[in-house]
């Protein structure tokens, strides 16, 4: 096993996560473009209870879009930090920006590629591509 750690831009929240993640996607969904400010979120799926907030957890905050799975940043500096419905979800997903321990492990899924947009470039990197979620 190996623990992954992570922070967010300020430095207000750490968190670690027992590694390997189950999976790793890039979701291309309109809500990811919003709170990366890119082409979405790249995430690994780890159960809810293998990830501990270790400092900042009055930094965090939970959004819950009207359509998807709620969000989760901090507050002072806006990182994008966990999704999938975290904490309440048996699963979540760790954005990889927000990791700091090296890694290196490549999306194995496309995921809301049907929401891919017209300034956006789909990589031709072999990762299989669902319309929405498998
Ligand atoms: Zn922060
Ligand atoms: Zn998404």
């Amino acid at each position: 096993m190996t623990v992954l750690t992570g922070v967010c831009l300020c430095g207000a929240v750490r968190f670690e996560v027992d590694g390997p993640f189950e999976r790793v996607s890039q979701c291309h969904c309109t809500s990811c473009k919003k709170i990366s400010g890119g082409t979405g979120t790249v995430s690994g799926i780890a159960p809810t209870g293998a990830i501990r907030v270790l400092a900042g957890d009055e930094a965090l905050r939970t959004f819950q879009p009207d359509e998807g799975l709620a969000k989760t940043f901090c507050a002072e500096c806006g990182s994008n930090l966990f999704g999938g419905g975290w904490p309440e979800s048996s699963h979540s997903s760790v954005r990889l920006s927000a990791l700091d321990s090296p890694f290196d492990q490549k999306p194995e899924m496309h995921i809301f590629v049907r929401s891919v947009a017209a300034w956006e470039t789909l990589p031709d990197d072999g990762a299989q591509r669902f319309d929405v979620r498998p």
